[in-house]
């Protein structure tokens, strides 16, 4: 594969400019090193963009995302612009490119290196080793559903109403991306809903059933209750490969599975849209944390997360799981060496810099590199 694979990088704010400068670097290495050459464009969004055009994203950029194969973000907001109205904010950049680009799978991949292992607030007997994914569905369920508002009854009461919805096909789309994702990992999907109490819950056993029956029959399929679900992954996390769940559930759930991790700065995420007829996917790649504002500008953010997320683009999106592997092992053997950003620091490590983190783990790359020739 050479020069035709095509990545936008928007590395937005606080934080965002400094960790996404080390993946550009992971990404020039993989052109020298690797011979995986990549067409970038940078571009802007969140407040950066506000600053630059009045608006969180342009037209231009939303062009050049839909053009790309791949959208790697860093993170958007801060105080400076919390004041405006939310149509506005920062925010509405990344949920518009979120909308625009069609990206109904959120993959949030939970996984404890055994160099970090006392980081997790769990015993380290229960974390350690654990390796999961969860696939929250992204544009459906109740954060969508109409009808929806705050009305006044007759007796003067208020009411707020929302609806959990879904359809055949929203549902089974989502548990594709989950079984196909197992068939690259343990070949196991624990699907997660209430159908005990509620009819989108039914229907989502039903669906993720017979797409099972029909197309996955290889995967083996289990379902769960999302309360007994939020119980499990602090009993016995490990015994999840690929859980798979709607929106409102898997909001919480991916959120409870990274503390299991216990360091906002390790995680990556992607989301994921409809594959066209060559089976590529729209996709957007960014760390789980926030612009970090109270950090902003020191050279002091763990870049791994966003190291991370450039790897899933690598193996989801390019299909290149050796090189997504070898950022991996590269992270995982900086951290073993004692190394640390502030956020993960620990008693008797050294600590770094951003741009330290991303050189020792350039060089930990070049040394796995010529193992690997
Ligand atoms: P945050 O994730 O930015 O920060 C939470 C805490 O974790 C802070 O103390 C921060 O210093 C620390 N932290 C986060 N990432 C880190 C890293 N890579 N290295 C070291 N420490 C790190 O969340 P917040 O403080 O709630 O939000 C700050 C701003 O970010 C807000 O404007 C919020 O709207 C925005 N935000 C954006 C996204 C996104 O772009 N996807 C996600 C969450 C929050």
């Amino acid at each position: 594969m050479s020069a035709n694979k095509k990545l936008l990088i928007l590395a937005g704010d606080g934080i965002g400019p400094e960790v996404m400068r080390q993946v550009r670097r992971l990404v020039d290495w993989m052109g020298r090193r690797r011979g995986q050459t990549f067409e970038v464009k940078e571009g802007l969004v969140g407040g950066a963009a506000i600053e630059a055009s009045g608006v969180p994203l342009s037209e231009a950029t939303l062009a050049d995302a839909k053009a790309a194969d791949a959208v790697l973000l860093g993170a958007v907001g801060g105080p400076k612009w919390d004041k405006i109205e939310f149509e506005r904010r920062p925010e509405a950049g990344l949920l518009r490119l979120r909308k625009e680009l069609a990206l109904f799978a959120n993959l949030r991949p939970a996984i404890v290196l055994d160099a970090l292992v006392d980081a997790s607030p769990l015993k380290a007997d229960i974390v350690r080793g654990l390796d999961i994914m969860i696939v929250r569905e992204l544009t459906g369920g109740v954060y969508f559903g109409e009808p929806r508002g705050i009305t006044t009854l007759e007796n003067g009461e208020r009411q707020g109403v929302n609806t959990q919805v879904y359809t055949t096909s929203e549902i089974q789309r989502v548990a594709r991306v989950a079984f196909e994702l197992a068939r690259k990992r343990s070949r196991k999907v624990c699907s997660v809903e209430k159908a005990n109490v509620m009819e989108s819950g039914l229907l989502w056993r039903e669906e993720v059933t017979a797409l099972h029956a029909a197309e996955f029959s290889d995967v083996e399929l289990s379902h769960m209750y999302a309360d007994n679900c939020g119980m499990q992954l602090i009993r016995n996390p490990r015994q999840f490969d690929v859980i798979v769940t709607d929106n409102l559930f898997g909001d919480m759930l991916s959120d409870e599975a990274a503390m299991l991790t216990g360091s906002l700065g390790m995680l990556p995420s992607a989301s994921l849209g409809v594959a066209d007829a060559t089976g590529t996917r729209r996709a957007l790649y960014e760390p789980v944390h926030g612009s970090a504002p109270d950090i902003a500008g020191r050279d002091i953010a763990n870049p791994i997360a966003a190291m991370f997320s450039f790897a899933m683009c690598l193996r989801y999106s390019f299909d290149l799981a050796a090189e997504a592997e070898m950022i991996e092992k590269a992270a995982a053997q900086v951290l073993k060496g004692g190394l640390r950003t502030t956020d993960i620091m620990a008693p008797g490590m050294a600590r770094c810099s951003t741009t330290v983190m991303g050189d020792s783990i350039l060089r930990a790359l070049d040394k796995l590199n010529v193992g690997a020739v």
